[in-house]
C-alpha cells in the first residue's frame, strides 16, 4: 500500500485584465466575430502548414480572436482530449468518475501512453521502456492511483539497485526510500490498460487531430480535413510545436500565448541488446545496478537494464539497455526527429556507445559491441520551464490543457493534472449560470524554471548523504 501526505489545491484566478478581441460562437447561425466580418470561407481560409516558422506562430498566436461560446451546455456534454499520454487517460477517467463522456484521440501507432513508451522487437523477446523509466510517489492522490493500479498488476516496486554512477565505474547506491515503481509489462502497457474498464471512454487511435473549429456552439475536430466530430469543450493533452500549430487559429489566444511559453529539452534514447552482462571496472565484474544516473558524462545521463527491470527471463537471452542522453548532449545534437540524418545518427549513437564505456569505467573499446541498437530522438523531451498551476482552462472557450509540464516534469506531475483539469472541467459544466470567468485557471501564471534530472524530477531521491533533504517526501506503509 502506498501513502503520503500532500495534497494541493487549485487557484482559480480570473483572466487577465487585457483581452483579445472576441469571436462568439452561439447555438445557432455560425460563428461571426465581433467586428461584423465573415470567417473567410473554406476556400479563401489559409491552409494551416507544418512547416509554419515560430516567429509566424507567434504573430498568428497572438493576434488571433477570442472564441466565447454562449450557447447553454448541453445535458449530457461531450469532451475530445486531444492526446492518449497519461494526463489525457486520466483527465478522461476523471471525467468519467463524474459521469462525463469523451473521446481520446491519440497519433500513436503501436498504443496509447506518449511518453510512456515501450518498444517490443519481435522476433527476439526485446523489451525497452524508451522514454519515462520508473516513478516515485509523493502526492496522496497519486498514491491512491498507484495502489490501485498495484492491485490490478499493473505496477510494481522496482527493488533492482538504483543509483548514481560517476564517470569512471564509480557507483553509489541509492537508499531503498522513497520506493521506485515500474509498470509491470513496461510503461505502454500501463497507459494501454488504463481505460479497459472505462465506459464512458471512446479512444480513437491512430489519429493526428490537425484543426480545431468552433463553429454552431461546439467544437469541430478534423484530421487532414476529415471530420472528427463535434463537441462541448475540449482538452489539449499534449504540448510542443504540435500544440503550438493547433492552437495558431483556433480562437484561443490565452490558451495558445500559454502554450507558447512553455520550453522543453531534447533527449536522445539509444537502446541496444547486448549477448552477456556488461562488465564494469568497480569491485565487481559485472554491472552491479539495474538503473544510475549518470554524472560527469557529456552524452549519457541514465542508464537502465530493461531485461532486469521488467523481470523478463534470461536464461541465455540478450540484455536490453536503454541510455538516454543528457539534455545538453540532446540540445547540441538537435535535429528533426522525424528525419535524423544518418550521419548525424552515426555519431550520436557512437558518441552515446563512448559515454556508457567511460561511466563504467572500461578501457577505450572493451565495450561487448551490442547485437542490436535503435536510437530515436525525443525532440520535446521534457519541460524546462512551468507555470506551476494544476491545469489552465479557458472558459470563454470552453477548452482547458493538462500535461505534466504545468506542475513538473514527471509521470506523477502529469497523472495530477489529468485530475485536476477533469474536476475543473465537470464542475464548470455543473455550474450553469455561474460567471464564467470565475473558471478562468492558470490563463495568465508566469512560468519559471525547473529543476530536476534530465529525465524528471524524482523527489527525495538520492544516496545516504542527501536523505536528510529528501526526508520530507518518505512514503509509509
Ligand atoms: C526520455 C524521457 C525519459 C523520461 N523519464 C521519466 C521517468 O523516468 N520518470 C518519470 O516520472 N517521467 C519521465 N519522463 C517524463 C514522462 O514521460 C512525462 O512527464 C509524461 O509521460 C507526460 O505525459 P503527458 O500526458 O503530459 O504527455 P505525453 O506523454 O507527451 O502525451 C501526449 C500525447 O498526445 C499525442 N498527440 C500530440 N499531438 C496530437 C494531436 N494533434 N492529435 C492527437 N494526439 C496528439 C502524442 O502522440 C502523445 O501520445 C521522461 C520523459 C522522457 C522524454
Amino acid at each position: 500500500m502506498v501513502c503520503v501526505s500532500t495534497v494541493k489545491s487549485l487557484n482559480v484566478l480570473p483572466l487577465a485584465s487585457w483581452r483579445p478581441s472576441t469571436r462568439v460562437c452561439g447555438g445557432s447561425g455560425g460563428t461571426v466575430t465581433m467586428e461584423g466580418q465573415k470567417r473567410p470561407s473554406p476556400k479563401t481560409r489559409r491552409k494551416s502548414s507544418y512547416g509554419t516558422s515560430r516567429k509566424s506562430i507567434l504573430k498568428k498566436s497572438f493576434s488571433q480572436e477570442q472564441v466565447t461560446f454562449t450557447a447553454p451546455i448541453s445535458d449530457d456534454p461531450l469532451v475530445a482530449v486531444i492526446g492518449g499520454g497519461i494526463s489525457g487517460l486520466i483527465c478522461a477517467l476523471f471525467l468519467e468518475a463524474r459521469g462525463v463522456r469523451s473521446t481520446v484521440f491519440d497519433t500513436g501507432i503501436h498504443g496509447l501512453g506518449g511518453r510512456l513508451g515501450t518498444r517490443v522487437v519481435d522476433p527476439h523477446p526485446l523489451k525497452f521502456d524508451h522514454a519515462a523509466q520508473f516513478f516515485t510517489v509523493n502526492d496522496s492522490r497519486f498514491a491512491e492511483i498507484v495502489n490501485g493500479w498495484m492491485e490490478r498488476g499493473l505496477v510494481r516496486e522496482w527493488h533492482g539497485t538504483v543509483g548514481e554512477l560517476h564517470n569512471g565505474g564509480g557507483f553509489v547506491p541509492f537508499v531503498p526510500s522513497p520506493r521506485r515503481y515500474v509498470a509491470t509489462n513496461g510503461m505502454r502497457f500501463l497507459a494501454d490498460s488504463l481505460l479497459s474498464q472505462a465506459r464512458l471512454v471512446n479512444v480513437v487511435r491512430p489519429c493526428w487531430i490537425s484543426k480545431l473549429e468552433p463553429f454552431n456552439g461546439s467544437w469541430h475536430l478534423s484530421e487532414n480535413g476529415k471530420p472528427c466530430g463535434k463537441f462541448d469543450a475540449i482538452v489539449i493533452a499534449h504540448n510542443g510545436k504540435c500544440a503550438n500549430r493547433l492552437l495558431m487559429t483556433s480562437g484561443l489566444p490565452l490558451i495558445a500565448k500559454q502554450m507558447k511559453r512553455l520550453e522543453l529539452s531534447s533527449i536522445w534514447a539509444l537502446l541496444a541488446a547486448f549477448e552477456d552482462p556488461l562488465p564494469f571496472s568497480g569491485s565487481t565484474e559485472v554491472v552491479p545496478f539495474e538503473g544510475a544516473f549518470v554524472r560527469g558524462v557529456d552524452s549519457v545521463s541514465w542508464m537502465a537494464n530493461n531485461t532486469k527491470k521488467l523481470l523478463i527471463s534470461q536464461s541465455g537471452g540478450p540484455h536490453c539497455w536503454t541510455f538516454l542522453s543528457t539534455a545538453a548532449y540532446g540540445k547540441q545534437n538537435k535535429v528533426p526527429q522525424e528525419n535524423i540524418p544518418s550521419a548525424t545518427a552515426a555519431k550520436v549513437k557512437a558518441g552515446m556507445l563512448e559515454g556508457v564505456e567511460s561511466a563504467l569505467g572500461l578501457s577505450k573499446g572493451s565495450l561487448p559491441k551490442p547485437s542490436y541498437t535503435r536510437l530515436q530522438l525525443w525532440g520535446a523531451a521534457l519541460p524546462t520551464n512551468t507555470p506551476g498551476v494544476p491545469c489552465i482552462f479557458d472558459p470563454f472557450g470552453r477548452a482547458g490543457i493538462c500535461g505534466d509540464w504545468l506542475l513538473g516534469s514527471n509521470i506523477e506531475a502529469a497523472v495530477l493534472s489529468g485530475i485536476a483539469l477533469a474536476n475543473h472541467i465537470a464542475d464548470y459544466f455543473q455550474s450553469p449560470g455561474t460567471n464564467a470567468e470565475e473558471f478562468a485557471i492558470g490563463l495568465n501564471h508566469e512560468f519559471q524554471p525547473l529543476e530536476g534530472h534530465d529525465i524528471g524530477q524524482f523527489p527525495g531521491l538520492g544516496s545516504e548523504e542527501k536523505l536528510n533533504e529528501g526526508q520530507a517526501y518518505e512514503l509509509t506503509k
